[in-house]
């Protein structure tokens, strides 16, 4: 029986409440009025339901879809402005005793090549990053309690914090493992952890049985009501996601957003951020072996509605996708991005012999960090590394009393100005940097408060002379 406040996977997703909104969907598809009444209710900002988010996901009516995109554009620019957060994922380990039959991680497979970095790797592997200009890390790691238990896990990221760089440390490690129990989501939030993401891959769960037919990862209950485990050892970020592909995308999305719907309604708050990875060809693994891939316009489609569904929520998109499919989707409401990705254990210090695949998947978007900033510029964002929530001590007392009282635009805009900044003295290309500077000079003036577009001001100008955090 569907209950969105019971902690059990399946009365939460409940697969009968999935169909029944499914059904709903198709019999109101060509509902104008319904249709009309849900934007309008989407306007509001408040959010959509999964059985009215789930009838505009089954509408193909061409000028409702171009109305939710608009909408979506719009409610993308109110809670986030044009910055764009830009961040990297860090292999760790692909040792791994599950058998995901989409991963190329998975136990059986006997030809890629097995790695685990050690603390000294990590150091180099995170120097690498640093040299490129990240300052936010998405660490990520195959099952394995033998050899990645939790406290390699908590070392590395120890690790990663203590890391002196010339250009300042990382201040913000965002952890993507396996799902864990209370103790172990303590001490990862003990560590100073930013997010939490576990991606479902798919809510149906007899699809998610047979895909996941042998190790820790079959339990479809302990996988799926991993993030109130989260919760209650004290992460207050939790990311979601579907590996789009594995399952028909309309069952996904509703019981996405109801999984949303969840959090919110047993802990007060919603997903900090929703992942939409699609299936990629990787080693052992042809994305064709899969029958539900999405086209790309399916794919905004689903970027837009939950835009407009969670308006809150941070919307991550990875180098899976190529730069048109990027540019399309950040448009329709995507906030953060990863650039120069390396899907290799080990792959950013040293690029991987190719009789050494140890990779996770094929990336699309092979571009270099100063390339992508550049593009994204070019189309008018602000590419941020910021990670200022979480580092008072740069910005002051005084700047985050300004930030508490005022709105997005006098806190993190600023912010991402001066990230920007530090990023087109340290790192960019002559090119990137002019661009650049023309940018920050005019969205300065963006900034609704003069007390701080004093102190941005301010603060751009010590980055100039060389003063960082
Ligand atoms: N082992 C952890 C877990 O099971 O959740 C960490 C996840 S893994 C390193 C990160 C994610 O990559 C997976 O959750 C899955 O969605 C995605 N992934 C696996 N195989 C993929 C493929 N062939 N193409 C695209 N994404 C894939």
């Amino acid at each position: 029986m569907y209950n969105p406040k019971s902690l059990k996977a399946e009365e939460f997703i409940d697969h009968n409440e999935v169909e029944d909104t499914l059904n709903y969907a198709e019999q109101n598809k060509n509902n104008v009025k319904l249709i009309d009444e849900i934007i309008e209710k989407a306007k509001r900002r408040k959010g959509l339901s999964h059985r009215e988010a789930s009838v505009l996901m089954a509408c193909d009516l061409p000028e409702k879809i171009a109305e939710c995109y608009d909408l979506a554009e719009q409610i993308k620019k109110d809670f986030y402005g044009n910055r764009i957060v830009m961040f990297a994922p860090l292999y760790l380990s692909n040792y791994c005793v599950n058998g995901c039959v989409y991963c190329p991680y998975h136990m059986k497979n006997k030809h890629i090549a097995r790695k685990k970095l050690t603390q000294e790797e990590i150091v180099r592997e995170v120097t690498a990053l640093q040299d490129m200009g990240h300052k936010r890390l998405a660490i990520e790691a195959g099952e394995h309690p033998e050899i990645n238990p939790i406290e390699y896990i908590l070392e590395s990221i120890n690790t990663i914090y203590s890391i002196k760089h010339k250009n300042g440390a990382i201040r913000r490690v965002n952890v993507n493992i396996a799902a864990t129990t209370v103790e172990n989501y303590r001490k990862l939030k003990d560590a100073g952890i930013g997010t939490y993401i576990l991606f479902q891959e798919t809510y149906h769960k007899e699809s998610y049985l047979k895909l996941h037919p042998t190790g820790p990862k079959h339990d479809y209950a302990y996988h799926t009501e991993a993030m109130g485990r989260a919760m209650e050892g004290g992460i207050d970020d939790v990311g979601l996601g579907v590996l789009f592909g594995l399952e028909l995308y309309k069952y996904e999305f509703a019981a996405l957003l109801m999984h949303a719907e969840h959090l919110e309604a047993v802990h007060g708050v919603g997903p900090h951020t929703i992942s939409v990875p699609r299936i990629k060809r990787a080693d052992d693994i042809d994305p064709d072996m899969f029958d539900n891939g999405i086209d790309d316009e399916t794919f905004a489609k689903i970027c837009a509605l939950i835009r407009i569904s969670v308006p809150y929520t941070g919307m991550i998109i990875s180098t899976r996708e190529s730069k048109a499919v990027r540019e399309k989707v950040i448009r329709l409401g995507v906030s953060q991005i990863s650039g120069a990705s390396k899907t290799s254990v080990g792959g950013y210090s040293q690029p991987e012999p190719e009789e050494e695949n140890s990779a996770q998947f094929d990336v699309s978007d092979q571009r270099t960090l100063d390339e992508v900033v550049k593009w994204l510029m070019e189309l008018g964002y602000i590419p941020s590394f910021c990670t200022a929530c979480y580092r008072e001590g740069r910005t002051g007392d005084r700047f985050m009393s300004l930030c508490k009282s005022g709105q997005i635009a006098n806190c993190c805009h600023p912010n991402a100005l001066m990230t920007l900044k530090e990023f087109l003295m340290d790192y960019a290309s002559t090119e990137t940097r002019k661009i650049g500077e023309a940018l920050i000079a005019a969205e300065v003036n963006n900034i609704p408060k003069e007390k701080v577009r004093e102190i941005c001001r301010d603060h751009l100008e010590k980055i100039e002379h060389g003063i960082r955090d």
